[in-house]
């Protein structure tokens, strides 16, 4: 297995195969069609593609490639391996290709339910040379699914709504294994942090209890990053929990600061709910993370400045800020298909792509540099270097350089946007 962001690939390996898998998120689209004509064009390869952009927009996706997977592909990937070996029609569900100028599709597949498996991480190429690096943690991925239905969220389109779980022991055997990859080296990581990537960990509160108590049970002295939504705030037995287990930061989904874009966009949240529950996990002496996103309607100029002040006034540890982005196949496209600037999938990754209501979209996007620029302005920074953990310093630096480059990224396109 390759990684472009681990390693180059190395392609007499891939071009002597039979079968060539690619998976890839919208942002990467681009990328991922341009390998599966490259592998065409230079081998004998079946190409296959497959994941979640291309699951959902597998009308564009079969235009590159010989077929693609729909859904999850940890049951399909063998049985289309084993369809080619043995020759058998490949007529089972979750399958779609090009015939002629017709589309085939099979139809969508029902997910696996049984998710316990403890991936080998050494199956990707290089990527014990990188696991030491700072900027790369740990990961395990726990359950799948969301009961909620945001408008703009793909997880819950691809994984669907009713959540499918790991049990504990498997999820703990996870973590053991994951830390012993990273960390086992002749230079360990200064930074020890391992993030459990969940969409919505806490949507099966039961469950979420039996893995934390499982995780202390085991005795693994860590640190845990975990993305959240308001409403675990107010759930004293599962912070303690968290705190116990060594979750030391939650990345909370706060996504908007106004309750009209939360019921633009079917988002269950309000304003009140997300400040009261930032301070209760505060309490528990958890460090929240916010994930704010810009675009919505009712935005106008200013609305980078209410964000800063909004993090800086409820001490929310780094942050992540993207404009309203649209994944094909989602309510939010559907609904701002005709606003949408381009569909170059390469800048759907946070940039501004749409004409939002009430601002410019070159405006809009200068209020996202602007609101990354005070919140890592030099007097916020000497304010967390004198302050901070050690752990906490080093994180901050590194989100510093990161939105830097976000920073740039961000003002390159600007000319364009103008
Ligand atoms: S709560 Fe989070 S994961 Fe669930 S649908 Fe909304 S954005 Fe997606």
């Amino acid at each position: 297995m390759y990684s472009e962001s681990i390693s180059k690939v190395i392609w007499e390996d891939v071009l002597d195969a039979d079968i060539v898998f690619i998976s890839f998120f919208t942002f990467a689209a681009p990328r991922g069609y341009e390998l599966a004509q490259y592998i065409k064009k230079n081998s004998k390869a079946i190409v296959v593609i497959g994941g979640l952009h291309a699951s959902m927009n597998y009308t564009e996706a079969v235009l590159y490639c010989d077929y693609v997977l729909l859904g999850e592909g940890d049951e399909s990937v063998l049985e289309f391996i084993n369809a080619i070996k043995t020759g058998s029609p490949l007529d089972f569900p979750g399958i779609a290709y090009k015939k002629g100028d017709r589309i085939i599709s099979t139809g969508e597949r029902k997910p696996p339910e049984n998710i316990n498996t403890i991936p080998d991480r050494n199956l990707l190429y290089n990527f014990k040379k990188m696991a030491g690096h700072n900027t790369i943690w740990a990961q395990v991925h726990a359950s799948r699914g969301c009961p909620h239905s945001c408008d703009y969220c793909a997880v819950v389109r691809h994984f669907g709504r009713r959540v499918r779980t790991r049990t504990p022991d498997n999820i703990v055997e996870d973590i053991r294994q994951a830390i012993e990859f990273h960390d086992r080296r002749r230079f360990p990581r200064i930074l020890k942090i391992l993030w459990i990537t969940d969409d919505n960990f806490f949507a099966e509160r039961d469950w979420a209890i039996s893995v934390l108590k499982a995780i202390i049970a085991s005795g693994i002295k860590y640190t845990f990053t975990i993305q959240a939504r308001y409403e675990v705030g107010f759930d004293d037995e599962m912070l303690s929990l968290l705190k116990q287990a060594g979750f030391s930061q939650l990345a909370m989904g706060i996504e908007f600061l106004e309750d009209d874009s939360f019921a633009q966009f079917h988002k269950a949240s309000n304003y009140d709910d997300i400040v009261r529950s930032i301070a209760n996990i505060q309490k528990h002496g958890i460090n929240v993370r916010g994930l704010f996103i810009m675009g919505a309607d009712n935005h106008t100029k200013g609305v980078g400045y209410r964000l800063a002040h909004f993090v800086e006034q409820h001490d929310i540890r780094g942050v992540l800020i993207q404009s309203m982005y649209f994944i094909p196949g989602t309510p939010a496209y559907e609904a701002k298909n005709t606003q949408l600037i381009h569909k170059d999938w390469s800048k759907y990754r946070g940039h501004v792509v749409h004409h939002p209501k009430n601002i410019s979209a070159y405006d809009l996007q200068k209020e996202i540099i602007g609101a990354s620029r005070r919140i890592y302005s030099v007097k916020n920074t000497i304010k967390a270097l004198l302050t901070r953990t050690w752990n906490e310093k080093l994180l901050y630096i590194g989100e510093c350089f990161w939105q830097r480059s976000v920073r740039s990224d961000l003002k390159r396109e600007l000319p364009n946007l103008k």
